[in-house]
């Protein structure tokens, strides 16, 4: 892949490239809807990366080239560049360079090409992994200096407020910060970060990730829907934001809330925040197959509580649990996208071949199913 993208860059620009980077997708291990809570969340990277040859310029030109895109070479200028007008992909790198430059930095040009192996729409952040190389990438070529939390940070910014897409800060993170056999411990009040071993190989245990290819039209207006709920039951319950209910609490909280549909959402968050620190505490101490059932537990919780699943996430869960899983649940926002699913190793096959025949008996699309191992966050690779 290195060589591909740099030799792309080559005959594309007519210049061998400063550096290549690479930054991988993710998948959320547990902690869903409760990033905005101020709560926790558990990425881990993805072997899945953007890699992108680039190189500085001085004349103010932003030269941008994708090859998994059919299309010319996107020319812009780093003083022209205007948030939320470029609807097209460009938009992710670009935008990293407006905020950039927002952020004081002198940015005076690239020439970047890349190419993907992070799927797309899967829920596995395919944006934040374009965002994160662009960023690592004139982060070093530019001598700037920022940290890893920095510039999830300001990749977040690009994606918020220079392509339009109101996603809290994990993806980014996750890209940025991950180390390989480990998942990440991230605060999303105080943006602290804790690596968790989570070296699934060395314990004979495989996590795999069940993309349903479906996204129902019902997720538009469900997170919105689901987020003024959350702020709903955290200003009745007199807190600023639900992370501050504490799980020993919660029964006291819940008898507080006379609204059916509040109620849920209180206890999805409240109890999945708890989940997260279960879940770590497991893995602190090696009892990696214990958190299957926390994480089936959890399915249970966004199914049941916050009502975003639908028919094939549910499908891939029972099934997985039916054929020997030691858990699983649905991750990302909901309405379709991915799930995930814990086993041993050698069960995977077997779990793998239910659940495609479990879509096809049910008339669903065939599932896109692939092993989730714990990687490394961004780096350089040339
Ligand atoms: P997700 O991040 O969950 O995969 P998004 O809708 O947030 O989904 O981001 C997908 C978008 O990111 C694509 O529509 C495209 O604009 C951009 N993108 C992702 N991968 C590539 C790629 N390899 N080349 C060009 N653009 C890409
Ligand atoms: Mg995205």
């Amino acid at each position: 892949m290195t060589e591909r993208v740099r030799e792309g860059f080559t005959r594309l620009y007519g210049t061998v490239p400063e550096g290549v980077w690479a930054a991988p997708g993710r998948v959320n291990l547990i902690g869903e809807y409760t990033d905005f809570n101020e709560g926790f969340v558990m990425p881990l990277a993805l072997p899945h990366t953007a890699v992108a040859a680039v190189s500085r310029r001085s004349d103010g030109v932003l030269r941008l080239h994708s090859a998994d895109i059919e299309g010319p070479v996107v020319e812009l200028r780093v003083d022209a560049l205007n948030p939320l007008t470029d609807t097209s992909w460009a938009a992710y790198p670009a935008g990293v360079v407006w905020a950039l430059r927002q952020a004081g930095h002198a940015i005076t040009g690239a020439d970047l090409h890349l190419s993907s192996t992070v799927p797309t729409g899967a829920g596995l952040s395919s944006s934040a992994a374009l965002e994160v190389v662009t960023a690592l990438a004139l982060n070093d070529l530019y001598d700037l200096g920022l940290t890893r939390p920095e510039l999830a940070r300001l990749a977040q910014r690009a994606e918020n407020d220079f392509v339009g897409v109101p996603c809290g800060v994990m993806d980014q993170t996750a890209s940025a910060c991950c180390v390989d056999g480990h998942a990440l411990h991230l605060d999303c009040r105080d943006l602290s970060i804790r690596q968790v071993p989570f070296d699934l190989a060395a314990r004979g245990l495989a996590l795999l990730v069940v993309d349903t290819r479906v996204k129902h039209a019902l997720g538009d207006g469900a997170y919105a829907e689901r987020r003024a709920g959350c702020e709903e039951g955290a200003r009745r319950l007199g807190v600023s934001h639900l992370r501050d209910v504490p799980y020993e609490d919660l029964d006291a909280a819940l008898a507080r809330l006379s609204d059916e549909r509040v109620r849920r959402y209180v206890r999805h968050v409240v109890s999945d925040d708890h989940r997260v620190q279960r879940v770590i505490d497991l893995l602190d101490v090696g009892e990696v197959r214990a958190i299957g059932p926390v994480l089936t537990e959890g399915h249970a919780s966004l199914r049941d509580d916050l009502r975003i699943s639908c028919p094939e996430l549910d499908l891939v869960v029972d099934t997985a649990n039916a054929s020997g899983a030691l858990g699983a649940r649905m991750t990302g926002g909901g309405f379709g996208g991915s799930a995930v699913v814990l086993a041993e190793a050698s069960a995977t096959d077997t779990i793998t071949k239910a659940i495609e025949e479990a879509f096809t008996a049910a008339g669903f699309t065939a599932p896109r199913v692939f092993p989730a191992i714990p990687s490394a966050g961004a780096r350089r690779l040339s």
